[in-house]
């Protein structure tokens, strides 16, 4: 069977692909865990070398893989054109940095138990990764959390989303032209039946997508106890201060809404102003948003805002809206969905919002934004903090000890200050979410070192036929050890012999 692939922004046929069954994803994971071995004994050189003719594949088909992210989900080609900056500055960094990130530890320990003792930990590859993708960014949220995989030295199995699979498949091309060993990437094509599948098989799940199928994935991986990472949904928050620059507020809240029409997990989706800067914080928000342009992108600075890639995410957008302003909002600029042909929403702005509507507490995945006034900074935190979702969350103001304080009381996993989303392009630096926003992070140490199983060593380099803590020398020689450690650490729990 075969799934249809549209143009969001036409409504055109692009492609079909397979629909991949639950025995051919086996059957993949199988290639990739004979595969795998081999990868993993190649040296950090040779990996880097290979990353090395990814990059250059990417860089000199950029071209292609833009027209291919555009055309499949969309978006603005600037908005494709950061996916393959990614992921060619991904390929340099963790080729450079994995070899560090994973190497052998020395561990020293005072105990007199292990007097003598050479330990150290080593981290072995997992196997088989199985990266299951969104249809937001096909690029980055998939084939970007292959790469530290790989660079670990697993085999990765990759399941775009539906909606978006065929630049999933261009990189497969790439590993087949790059001279990438056999079965080391391959790509499975399907739609959540093939992501259970892979669940169902792989050694290590790297989820992006919706909390709601993340749960799905994180009970079926337990059921396996098989490790799992969840990159999910959030709802995230910008607060400006009263001593904010206006203008860059509203040009990093414009970036941080529009950018990718919304449509990340990323997305500022919720603005909270101090009051004394509300009323100009809004109106020049507002006068910068009537000159946001929408629609099907055709080149560089065609659009601002592409289409809405998920056909079922228009009518969650046009809800939300429906939802504010029948609670009392007001809608200064946008509001509605554009005629078509293809999909997409008009940037929208909304006021007097609170918290009982549903575009204040619930993603909305579009290109969309409500503004709130509260009285002081503390009220914003309690507002940012009440959300099921703890992903991002921005600061701007002018006064970076007060900006500092702040985001350090707010749930979430990153924030940035005076800025949003660029958080995202430092790899060395942990992405990852709170609360129902996830499990787990990318980027940084941990996001590679997710990939590897821990195993610990401890070698008694001058074994003596008679140690101390042996059962038969036990108990006056035993009773000298516990003596030691009483002293050492002071527990006062052995005393002295009588
Ligand atoms: P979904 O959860 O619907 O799908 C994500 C992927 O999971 C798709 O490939 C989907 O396949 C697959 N899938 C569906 N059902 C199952 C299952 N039972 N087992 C395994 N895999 C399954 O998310 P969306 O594609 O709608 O993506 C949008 C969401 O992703 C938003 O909530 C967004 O916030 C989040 N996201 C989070 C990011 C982060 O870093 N935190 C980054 C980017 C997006 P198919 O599509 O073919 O059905």
């Amino acid at each position: 069977m075969n799934i249809a692939v549209d143009n969001p922004a036409t409504g055109a046929a692009i492609g079909h692909v397979p629909d991949a069954s639950a025995e051919e994803v086996a059957e993949a994971v199988e290639r990739a865990r004979r595969a795998q071995p081999d990868w993993a004994a190649l040296s950090a050189r040779t990996r880097a070398e290979l990353f090395a003719r990814g990059r250059r594949w990417l860089l000199k088909h950029r071209q292609e893989i833009a027209s291919s992210i555009v055309a499949e989900n969309g978006k603005a080609l600037e908005d494709a054109i950061v996916e393959i900056v990614y992921c060619a500055g991904a390929f340099a960094y963790w080729a450079k940095h994995a070899p560090r990130l994973l190497a052998d530890t020395k561990i020293r320990s005072l105990s007199p138990f292990v007097l003598g003792r050479a330990m150290y930990t080593r981290r072995v590859p997992v196997g088989v990764v199985g990266v299951i993708g969104p249809w937001n960014n096909p690029l980055i949220n998939s084939f970007g959390d292959a790469i530290p995989a790989l660079a670990a030295g697993n085999a990765v199995v990759l399941k775009p989303s539906e909606h978006t699979p065929l630049t999933a498949l261009l990189l497969e091309k790439m590993a087949l032209e790059c001279g990438w060993p056999d079965d080391v990437f391959q790509v499975v094509t399907g739609a959540g039946a093939t992501g259970q599948a892979l669940v169902d098989t792989a050694d290590f799940v790297m989820f992006t997508g919706s909390t709601r199928t993340g749960r799905v994935v994180a009970a079926r991986a337990g059921e396996r106890l098989v490790p799992c990472s969840l990159e999910l949904g959030g709802k995230d928050a910008l607060v400006v201060l009263a001593d904010a620059d206006l203008e860059r507020a509203v040009n990093v809240t414009i970036q941080g809404a529009l950018s990718n029409g919304g449509q990340m997990c990323t997305s500022v989706e919720r603005v909270y102003v101090e009051e004394p800067v509300y009323d100009a914080f809004v109106d020049l928000l507002c006068e910068r948003f009537e000159q946001v342009t929408s629609g099907k992108p055709a080149g560089l600075g065609s659009t601002d805002v592409g289409a809405v890639t998920f056909p079922p995410q228009l009518a969650v957008i046009a809800g939300h809206v429906e939802d504010a302003v029948d609670k009392g909002a007001r809608v200064l600029v946008g509001g509605q969905a554009s005629p078509g042909p293809g999909r997409f929403f008009e940037p929208t702005l909304l006021a007097d919002v609170d918290h009982t509507m549903k575009c204040m507490r619930e993603e909305t995945f579009g290109p969309t934004l409500p503004v709130m006034k509260v009285a002081t900074a503390e009220e914003a935190v309690r507002l940012v903090n009440d959300s099921s979702y703890g992903l991002q969350a921005s600061i701007i103001g002018s006064s970076m000890k007060r900006a500092r304080r702040l985001a350090e009381q707010l749930e979430v996993g990153c924030v940035t200050v005076n800025d949003a989303q660029t958080n995202y392009m430092a790899m060395g630096l942990p992405m990852g979410g709170w609360k129902e926003s996830g499990l787990g992070v990318r980027h940084g140490a941990e996001g590679i070192r997710k990939y590897t199983r821990l195993q610990a060593i401890s070698t008694n380099r001058f074994p003596m036929r008679r140690d101390p803590h042996m059962i038969p020398y036990q108990p006056s020689a035993y009773r000298f050890i516990l003596r030691l450690v009483d002293v050492m650490y002071g527990t006062g729990l052995f005393g002295r012999d009588k």
